[in-house]
């Protein structure tokens, strides 16, 4: 779902820094499939070759390692986001389960809708489509934020990239540093990406590792992957005990922003964990999924899990 399989990651430069960031990376990623690991292929958006199977002693080490230091970082946040909810009701189709009541402390607020992808709460998987396919944001904008790509790749819906920018200064100010390393994806773009792997892989294996055309979430400008700096573990289940990655899990709600595919429920999402991929939703609608310990949209929104194409 976020890796675009160019040449640009993840052997690209996280940073300015030049040829000596571009080292870990690469040797980072080469020792992942060198190792025959299957969790980088596990991914939808990482160029992994290896066999999409995971490892359960793995999985155990890196959620109990983040869990531990994701309390830490969640300790030291400090809210700074617009306070008001917005929430799920009235756009839920009724061929779906009750949309969730309100939590004690929501205020009714705007209504968005789940189909329209100019809709912060747009749910785009493996059985919902972007209509049209063809979708291209009509107010794309580059960021001011630290940057680990460029071209169309560098830029974001402009209500992401006010979000985004405010969410990169306060991790910055936390010590945290935090790159964006691929935002909006064309339709055009999408295709040859996908196309790759079908060619490459053949079409099974490209649905587990890119999504079609007309289904990435990247084309809606509401979402982005990001990058620590160092290309340490980029685009691989490993960066989630990154610092840019604990520090967006704890405090990214703050902002408006969820971590899409979560550990474990990509029979839900239809994508393994992608803890370095955010979709901005809104601050109301972040932080009630954070407080009733709702991690997909799918479930936040009562629709079907997504777990393969139709
Ligand atoms: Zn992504």
């Amino acid at each position: 779902m976020c890796y675009d399989g160019s040449a640009e990651h993840p052997s690209a430069p996280e940073t300015a820094a030049g040829a000596a960031a571009v080292s870990p990376g690469r040797r980072a990623f080469s020792r992942l499939l060198l190792a025959g690991s299957g969790l980088a292929a596990l991914s939808a958006c990482s160029p992994g070759e290896a066999t999409p199977t995971v490892s359960a002693q793995a999985s155990a080490s890196l959620s109990a390692t983040t869990a531990g230091t994701t309390a830490t970082a969640s300790a030291a946040a400090t809210p700074s986001a617009d306070p008001v909810p917005d929430t799920p009701e009235a756009t839920v189709t009724a061929t779906t389960p009750p949309a969730p009541e309100p939590s004690a402390a929501a205020a009714p607020a705007a209504r968005h809708s789940l189909t329209d992808p100019a809709s912060p709460w747009v749910v785009v998987n493996k059985h919902r489509p972007l209509s049209p396919a063809g979708y291209v944001p009509a107010d794309l904008v580059q960021p001011r934020v630290r940057l680990a790509t460029s071209g169309e790749s560098a830029l974001l819906n402009s209500t992401t990239a006010g979000a985004a920018e405010k969410m990169f200064a306060a991790a910055a100010a936390a010590g945290v540093v935090i790159t964006l390393a691929s935002g909006y994806r064309s339709f055009n773009t999408q295709i040859a990406t996908y196309n790759r792997w079908v060619n490459a892989e053949g079409q099974a294996a490209a649905d587990t590792a890119s999504a079609r055309p007309g289904y990435s979430e990247h084309q809606t400008g509401w979402s982005f992957d990001i990058g620590d700096g160092s290309g340490r573990d980029s685009f691989t289940p490993a960066f989630a005990n990154q610092p840019a990655a604990v520090w967006v899990k704890a405090n990214a709600h703050l902002f408006g922003f969820v971590v899409r595919y979560p550990w474990m429920l990509h029979e839900v999402t239809g994508y393994y964990y992608e803890p370095w991929h955010l979709r901005y939703v809104g601050v109301g609608t972040a932080g009630e999924m954070n407080a009733r310990g709702i991690t997909t949209l799918e479930e936040y929104f009562g629709l079907e899990p997504a777990p393969g194409y139709l």
